[in-house]
């Protein structure tokens, strides 16, 4: 009886080893054609955007998904891109009359993420975090005469305000309505020494990169300003000379999230600014896989990762291909290889799956923004987003980061499917990052639809947190984030197998996940 069992199972284990889907080799396949040269970054809009997306149409019918774009797998969206012409453009401070010109690319870089005016010339304000939290009853503009004046501040909040709300009223989309309300004319930000993911050199490479606004009326998000700069925090005492007050000073405090000064610069600001527009088309992808439960098949869960990265640009070490395979070809991988073993495994779901890849994210969420707002399913039966972006399989997952956990039930479920596979869930550990806000599922999040986003997750202090935040200096957006990088197959292999247990756990559960009765984000919800 134990020979005649001893063969089947070496049979299967032998399966096992092999088994592109347990190896992480099929996930990886489709990392090395997402983030091969030959696509040149995705970059939203590009040619090698276009290869993406008809690759993952095709994975998407190999593997049975029905249509649910537009047009066929596709969703087209408009967006306006603006590049900057440097050499043609300038800011300089003014004190007591006199020039001191900024050096672009050193001191500071001018934003394209506004459509700026040809020129601006307006007094500065520095204004603390440049939060507004109402319930909270925070406000840096209180107080403070900001109309037709330039607000300046350091990102991130005060420790009194939790992540989620200092997260979600630092989004462009709600700042901005703060201040436009105060009358401001334009913007300028420093870095929160805390949470500066990418040295100041190789950011301040990005301006070059085009900017891009969804071309549609009803989404636009431009609150009146006419300018907005970055400026770099080592160089930040240029701005507060003769204030009483040092970059030192105030970055630390920064650091600590602790209360921040407001006070007037007693300077002044002024730009020229000249602009390159065009228009440019770009595709979602969205595909279905049918639920079988006759009244819940209607609901959706969705399963969503960019497919766009930041293209072509200035060159790092003679490279000038910003690959993006952890960034994000990695999460749409993700996407595929779940597809392909849920149409092995046969699997009866009740609700059903929607499969979406974005365009635009590198722009600031804007094709996951289109999608939600228009969906290719009713805007009522989405009940869930399953968000992967970056998740970063460095090391053997053990631990999985969940953003959001707190939020809605979805928490209760990652908790306990992880489980079963003896991981521990662990919620956002640096709030600062603002990472819940800082991918596609805030777009889900804005339309009422609980959601949560993942990472390979570790502890302080470990040797893990060390190669983690190692890969974010120097592979974070910079070209090195290609197919030649150390790579844990195993842990994304794990990574999916957990994911795909939890898109099956959602889209089974008889009630559609709710957000939590204490959480923030509640409040966007259509129903309850
Ligand atoms: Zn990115």
């Amino acid at each position: 009886m134990r020979l005649r069992w001893l063969i089947p199972l070496a049979l299967v284990l032998g399966l096992l080893a092999n088994d592109p889907s347990s190896t992480g080799k099929r996930w990886w396949s489709h990392v090395v054609y997402l983030a091969d040269d030959k696509l040149e970054g995705r970059n939203t809009g590009s040619e090698g955007y276009h290869k993406a997306s008809v690759y993952v149409a095709g994975e998407f019918e190999r593997e049975g998904l029905k249509p649910a774009g537009a047009s066929g797998y596709f969703q087209p969206v408009k967006f306006q891109s603006r590049e900057i012409v440097e050499e043609e453009s300038s800011l300089a401070l003014i004190r007591n009359g006199a020039a001191q010109p900024l050096a672009l690319g050193e001191d500071a870089t001018i934003s394209m993420r506004v459509d700026p005016a040809a020129s601006v010339d307006a007094p500065l304000v520095f204004t603390g975090y440049g939060l507004t939290v109402p319930e909270m009853n925070y406000d840096d503009f209180a107080g403070l005469d900001l109309r037709g004046k330039i607000a300046v501040y350091v990102s991130g909040g005060p420790s009194s305000i939790s992540g989620p709300l200092s997260s979600h009223y630092q989004s462009s989309g709600e700042r901005g309505k703060f201040l436009e309300r105060a009358g401001v004319v334009g913007a300028c930000t420093t870095m929160n020494p805390a949470a500066m993911d990418i040295p100041w050199a190789r950011a301040a490479l990005a301006r070059f990169q085009p900017a891009m606004s969804l071309d549609y009326p009803d989404l636009s998000e431009s609150f009146g300003q006419r300018l907005a700069v970055v400026i770099n925090p080592a160089h930040a005492d240029k701005w507060l000379a003769g204030s009483g007050h040092t970059a030192d000073e105030i970055l630390a405090l920064a650091k600590d999230r602790q209360p921040l000064p407001k006070f007037d610069l007693g300077i002044k600001l002024v730009a020229k600014v000249r602009v390159r527009r065009k228009q440019v088309e770009s595709p979602n992808l969205a595909a279905i896989l049918p639920g079988s439960d006759p009244k819940l098949r209607d609901e959706y869960v969705v399963l969503s990762a960019h497919l766009d990265h930041l293209g072509l640009g200035r060159p790092i070490n003679g490279d000038s291909i910003y690959n993006g395979a952890m960034d994000n070809a990695s999460g749409v991988a993700t996407l595929l290889d779940i597809a392909s073993r849920l149409r092995e495994s046969g699997a009866k779901l009740r609700r059903s799956l929607l499969f979406l890849t974005v365009t635009g994210e590198e722009k600031g969420l804007l094709g996951s923004k289109y999608f939600a707002a228009h969906p290719t399913v009713k805007p009522d039966q989405m009940v869930a987003d399953l968000n992967v972006d970056m998740f970063l399989p460095l090391f053997p997952l053990r631990i999985l980061t969940v953003y959001g956990l707190d939020e809605s039930d979805l928490g209760r479920q990652v908790r306990a499917v992880a489980g079963t596979f003896g991981i521990e869930v662990q919620s956002d550990q640096e709030p600062q990052r603002n990472a819940f806000i800082r991918s596609d599922q805030y777009s889900f999040i804005r339309q009422g639809v609980p959601a949560l986003a993942f990472k390979v997750g570790y502890k302080k202090g470990t040797p893990e947190e060390t190669t983690a935040k190692k890969w974010l200096t120097e592979r974070y957006h910079a070209p090195s984030d290609d197919i030649h990088q150390p790579v844990d197959l195993k842990a994304a292999a794990d990574f999916d197998s957990v994911l795909m247990a939890l898109a099956e756990a959602v889209a089974n559960e008889p009630e559609r996940p709710k957000w939590n009765g204490g959480s923030f984000f509640r409040r966007f919800a259509h129903t309850d």
